[in-house]
């Protein structure tokens, strides 16, 4: 189980444009962080928009994991690469 300390992350944002299926809940849960671009696709219009645990709970709220988040040594931390 991979372990996260969210006070020492910097994260690194992405969102995969081919997944998004303009759902939103990322943009219900973080709001300042996320929002739809004019083709309905969700971007980062600011990554320290919200805290970083609010951050990897939007993440985790993506229905299709289109929202992919590293750490500052960028290894990606979530979705959670399989072993
Ligand atoms: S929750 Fe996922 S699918 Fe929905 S808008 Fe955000 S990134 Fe796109």
């Amino acid at each position: 189980m991979l372990k996260i300390t969210i006070k020492q992350l910097y994260m690194k944002i992405e969102v995969d444009r081919e997944l998004c299926t303009s759902v939103a809940t990322c943009i219900a849960v973080a709001p300042n962080t996320f929002e739809l671009d004019e083709e309905g696709i969700a971007i980062v219009k600011n990554p320290k928009g919200d805290t970083e645990e609010t951050i990897l709970q939007a993440a985790k709220s993506c229905p299709v994991n289109a929202i992919i988040i590293y750490d500052d040594a960028g290894k990606q931390i979530y979705p959670e690469l399989k072993k």
